[in-house]
């Protein structure tokens, strides 16, 4: 850590102690050189990566959003509330785990289609066939053949 006042980079820690609940390490620096104080804050990094869409645009990852795309594939289906946070949760933390600034809705959407195919089918069928965009009904047959099969695959 840089000294603000002669530019020195050789600081020594006099005093660490945690803020608030724990989430922010309040530290009290000396400088080597010319012996001024200052005072650094660590925080944890957890702010979650912006989103690069098909056209290359880039948006705020909203929690909100990826719940109603997940509520939306799930409607009618017998899933609780504490399924779909579960889920939300999942993405939440592989987002956070990636550590990146920005991520590919592509890659989101594997990961969300990767959450629905284990709660429940049909929910992963439908938001498939939007996600992937399926062309014809071939399509559409080709990924519930797939889903056959991996399932059955599964129970073996
Ligand atoms: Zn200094």
């Amino acid at each position: 850590m840089q000294c603000p006042f002669c530019k020195a980079d050789d600081t020594k820690v006099i005093d660490s102690r945690l803020v608030g609940e724990g989430e922010q390490v309040r530290r009290r620096r000396e400088c080597i050189s010319c012996e001024e104080r200052f005072t650094t804050y660590e925080t944890i990094e957890l702010s979650l990566p912006r989103l690069i869409k098909r056209d290359g645009s880039c948006v705020q990852f909203r929690e909100e959003k990826l719940r109603s795309g997940l509520l939306r594939a799930l409607e009618k289906r017998a899933i609780r509330a504490e399924q779909v946070d579960v889920a939300v949760n999942h993405i939440l933390s592989r987002l956070r785990a990636s550590g990146e600034r920005e991520i590919e809705t592509a890659v989101l959407g594997e990961w969300v289609m990767a959450e629905l195919k284990a709660l429940d089918e049909i929910a992963y069928i439908r938001f498939a066939s939007v996600y992937r965009r399926f062309q014809d009904i071939n399509e559409f047959q080709d990924e519930i053949v797939r889903l056959k099969k991996s399932s059955e695959s599964n129970y073996e």
